[in-house]
């Protein structure tokens, strides 16, 4: 259910603080404490899981759902343009925390955040290939 060493679990607990926003049963969302802009907020389960291969599907659809609402939160009470949601999985995909969480971002236009990259040059036998491999 949670875990001792884990630095979501203890602001689920209240043992640490954290600007929390919103809340049901299943789910909390806070502040990021290096926001990446204003009002750049977490939705975390409550139950603790590592990441998006371990979340149960139950927990994943609470943190959605959850996600959505203060989505149009931000677009309500912020005036933001649009909104990013970020999940990182492991570290080659930058978690750097292990409680599954969602990066909940408002968007204004002209703020400094851009695409972390660029697109690979495939040709079409390229992508067929890594489509066979998905289907297996
Ligand atoms: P990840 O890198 O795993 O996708 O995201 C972890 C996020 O948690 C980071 O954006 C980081 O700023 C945020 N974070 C790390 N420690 C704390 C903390 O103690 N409090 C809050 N509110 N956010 C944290
Ligand atoms: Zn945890």
């Amino acid at each position: 259910m949670s875990d001792g060493d884990c630095i979501f679990c203890k602001i689920v607990a209240g043992e640490l603080p954290a600007e929390r926003i919103d809340g049901d049963e299943h789910t909390i969302a806070f502040l990021d404490i290096n926001p990446w802009t204003r009002g750049h907020a977490l939705v975390i389960p409550r139950r603790h899981t590592k990441n998006l291969y371990e979340i149960g599907e139950d927990d994943l659809r609470h943190a959605a759902v959850a996600s959505k609402r203060l989505a149009r939160r931000m677009r309500d009470c912020l005036d933001c343009e649009g909104v990013n949601l970020i999940n990182s999985c492991e570290p080659a995909a930058w978690q750097t925390v292990f409680h599954f969480h969602v990066h909940v971002i408002p968007r204004f236009n002209g703020d400094p955040l851009r695409l972390p990259g660029s697109p690979l040059k495939i040709d079409a036998a390229s992508l067929a290939a890594v489509a066979a491999e998905l289907r297996a």
